[in-house]
């Protein structure tokens, strides 16, 4: 069952560097070629290639074996909002504790990492024979615990708490015995010298097995399902896909979170750098690539909110979206997400054909909603988009819930979005093989 799949990817993905790894390896598997940015690509009809930029954001493509007429983008995102632990990072209590010292990154549900245990996972810099290489690092044991406070000490704490990011959410690390033990500890989790640790990426993560529950076993609860599900799904929809026309592309950008605003982020040049250079190294020009780009289509995958049990009234009146209730089809009049008439159309005639259960989200109509990835690559390389994902409870805690069928749902929209033959006609009409 594709929800195992997941599971054993969002273990083995502590960290957004992680899970562009496991992306890079089922890549791998299926035949694809490491292209690098910095050398001249030469590519062939029928080529599978990706790259990667910082080695948490890649771009994955296929060269048609015909006419290379319109681009099919999945693109969704490889980070979660999660601590990450600054440089200096121990912190001492009144000489008995030794914490770390960390800071937010993106928008997450504080209460959700207390009183478990967490570890850290990230990249390493390290000083080596030539140079300066990256190691990836995940201390796979329990390390941390960001302890609550007693409720004898906080008799109000069940009628809401503000959270202090400086003062109420540094991880334990050990009493006084562990100290100048931290970098030591990483650096010999990638086997260096602690002086040749020149710079690192590193983040918590929730030690909290991915589980599969409820009475029949309907629901998988993880942390980073948003967006790792759909980042998963959509590379298996992409390499198992048989294109009949167009250049299947699966991204998966790093930094949404944060607003994308990163070299390697989806507000980056990075799509249209690998697209257009695909296009001239197959000897096709500028006007080529805008023609293309007039019949190509981008999904734009990132999970959306399932109805809440205990709050049903914060779904809008008549967009009830439920798990295992298939494609989430997200849309706002603000264009926060870019689905339009046009663009739902064309998935709603995919989906249909291929026999995928799908629905819609909007939000209540006096509640401003989440924003994604797609308008924001939308305003870089402009095309008919439209934005999905899949149902999900407890969206940016460290434990999140959704439906065990939908993974799959997720893999056979993306293999039938890829395998589409659709051409832009003319503005506003649309064939679909
Ligand atoms: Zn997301």
């Amino acid at each position: 069952m594709a929800v195992k799949g997941l599971m054993d990817f969002l273990k083995a993905s502590p960290s957004a560097f992680h899970a562009i790894e496991n992306l890079t390896k089922i890549l791998d598997e299926n035949g694809f070629t490491r292209l690098r940015e910095s050398a001249k690509w030469e590519l062939q009809k029928g080529g599978k290639y990706y790259v990667t930029r910082n080695l948490s954001s890649v771009i994955a493509f296929t060269v048609p074996e015909g006419s290379l007429d319109s681009i099919r983008i999945c693109a969704s995102h490889s980070d979660s909002p999660v601590f990450k632990i600054k440089e200096n990072a121990e912190l001492e209590v009144r000489g008995k504790y030794v914490q770390l010292n960390t800071e937010r990154y993106g928008g997450m549900i504080f209460s959700t990492w207390l009183d478990r245990p967490l570890s850290v996972a990230g990249r390493v810099l390290v000083k080596g024979e030539k140079g300066i290489e990256t190691r990836l690092v995940n201390i796979d044991k329990d390390m941390l615990v960001i302890p609550n406070v007693a409720i004898h000490m906080n008799r109000t704490v069940n009628d809401g708490y503000k959270f202090n990011a400086q003062t109420d959410l540094m991880p334990l690390y050990g009493d006084m015995r562990s100290k100048g033990a931290f970098r030591k500890q990483i650096a010999e989790a990638v086997g260096a010298e602690e002086k040749d640790v020149l710079g690192s990426d590193l983040f918590l993560y929730s030690r909290v097995a991915p589980s599969v529950w409820g009475a029949n076993g309907e629901f998988v609860s993880a942390g980073r399902l948003d967006d790792l599900e759909c980042a998963y799904a959509t590379m298996m929809g992409f390499v198992d896909a048989k294109p009949v026309n167009g250049m299947p592309v699966c991204a998966v950008f790093d930094n949404e979170e944060v607003g994308s605003t990163t070299k390697q982020g989806a507000d980056s040049s990075f799509l249209t750098d690998v697209l257009k250079r695909a296009f001239y190294a197959l000897n096709l020009d500028e006007e080529a690539f805008m023609r293309a780009a007039a019949s190509s289509m981008m999904l734009s995958c990132d999970n959306a909110h399932a109805m809440h049990p205990n709050h049903p009234e914060f779904s809008d009146a008549t967009n009830n979206v439920q798990m295992n209730g298939g494609i989430v089809i997200k849309e706002s009049a603000n264009q926060k997400y870019t689905s339009d008439g046009a663009s739902k159309a064309m998935l709603r005639a995919i989906l249909d054909k291929a026999n995928v259960p799908y629905q819609f989200f909007a939000n209540r109509s006096d509640m401003l909603g989440g924003g994604t990835l797609g308008n924001i690559s939308n305003s870089h390389f402009s095309l008919n988009t439209v934005d999905i994902g899949l149902a999900q409870l407890a969206m940016h805690s460290s434990y999140e819930t959704a439906g065990t069928e939908d993974v799959g749902h997720m893999i056979n929209c993306a293999r039938a979005f890829y395998n589409a033959d659709l051409k832009c006609v003319t503005d506003g009409q649309y064939d679909i093989g």
